[in-house]
């Protein structure tokens, strides 16, 4: 996928101030920001408009603006990453501007047009080239946000809105290999539930999770294993990850139910499984078929499946029934080659017959 020359060019004021770039050992993540943003608005009537690429700074709200009273907003997630000949990939936009479009409906927010949201990041990251880093594993993470502007308290879709894009340097997730992660299954409280808004990437579902997360880091987890809101049995998600299973060989992965944010790690991984020729289930997984698995050696691996981390691998399980340590608590060879292979797509290291990379 290659940028459409026809396409119109947004206009861009450029700072007159750039800011230091950090170093690229000490990076982290969503801690540092590049020099511009992209903006656009939407009024009713007019649909999106103006769209801009201009510095980066603070936006203006008012502080009746719904956004700040009902949470109608709503975010994506990727990342540009520096290929060995220098050039710069998006790796799989148009999925961002696909799911962003669709799961805007379910928040009343108008959605953004998806040409306009894949030009405008394309255009924005060659603004701000210098800043996708190019020590391996870093990238330059996007994060494209909707948030609802108009200043009214009545409890109703906004009339106003502005999409923008930011966008900064992260570092590398692994320094040292695959590193398994001690996970919380949580039992009682819930991330999202069917009918909700758990399929949209809805600022409200990350608040959900946070009294969860900080309490099973101090019970010494690294994150949370969601389990559905209905029954508290059947397994849904990881952290902020779709989460994957091998049992007795088949790679497993809870259908999109309406809960489940839908992955575009999720879909990376259940098609270059099938290309391989592995058995893949998308299925309800409960956590007593968890456990009689472990029971009988058939589970093999568990690893959550996301932007940030590619592939996090699942050591342990734990609850109040104590711990279930998978393969020995060490990385399995299925999320390893996932891993391997996603992250030698996205650094242009491998071919690209899907025609993932822009
Ligand atoms: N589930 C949740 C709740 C997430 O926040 C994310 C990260 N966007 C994912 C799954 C993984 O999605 P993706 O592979 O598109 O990053």
């Amino acid at each position: 996928m290659s940028v459409s020359a026809s396409a119109p060019v947004i206009p861009v004021t450029r700072t007159s101030s750039p800011r230091p770039h950090p170093a690229e050992d000490a990076l982290g993540f969503g801690k540092y920001f590049a020099d511009h943003m992209l903006v656009v608005d939407y009024t009713e009537g007019q649909g999106w408009h103006d769209a801009r690429i201009v510095p980066y700074g603070t936006l203006a709200l008012d502080p009746a603006a719904s956004v700040l009273h009902y949470g109608q907003a709503m975010f994506e997630g990727l990342k540009a990453y520096r290929l060995m000949d220098g050039r710069i990939s998006l790796f799989r936009p148009d999925r961002n501007a696909h799911r962003m479009a669709t799961g805007a409906g379910r928040l009343s927010i108008p959605a953004i047009d998806q040409s306009l949201f894949v030009q405008g990041i394309a255009q924005l990251v060659a603004t701000d080239a210098d800043w996708v880093p190019s020590a391996p594993g870093t990238a330059l993470y996007i994060r494209p946000t909707i948030i609802a502007t108009e200043p009214f308290l009545g409890v109703r879709a906004s009339r106003t809105y502005t999409f923008y894009v930011i966008t900064g340097p992260v570092g590398a997730y692994y320094a040292g290999g695959l590193k398994p992660v001690r996970i919380w299954v949580e039992r009682e409280r819930v991330r999202a539930v069917r009918g909700g808004i758990g399929a949209a990437k809805a600022a409200a579902n990350y608040v959900a999770s946070l009294q969860v997360a900080e309490q099973a880091r101090e019970r010494g987890c690294d994150q949370v294993l969601w389990l559905d809101a209905i029954q508290h049995e059947y397994v849904e998600e990881v952290g902020t990850m779709n989460l994957c299973l091998v049992i007795d060989g088949t790679l497993v992965t809870p259908p999109l139910g309406g809960s489940i944010l839908p992955g575009i790690t999720r879909d990376t991984v259940l098609t270059i499984a099938r290309d391989w020729e592995m058995p893949v289930e998308e299925r309800l997984v409960s956590m007593t078929e968890v456990r009689d698995a472990h029971a009988k050696g058939t589970l093999q691996e568990v690893f959550g499946v996301g932007t940030a981390a590619v592939v996090s691998v699942v050591g342990t399980l734990a609850s109040e029934d104590g711990d279930i340590v998978i393969n020995g608590g060490e990385p399995g060879p299925v999320a390893q080659k996932l891993y391997d292979a996603i992250t030698r797509l996205q650094y242009g290291l491998d071919p690209d017959p899907r025609g993932w990379r822009m």
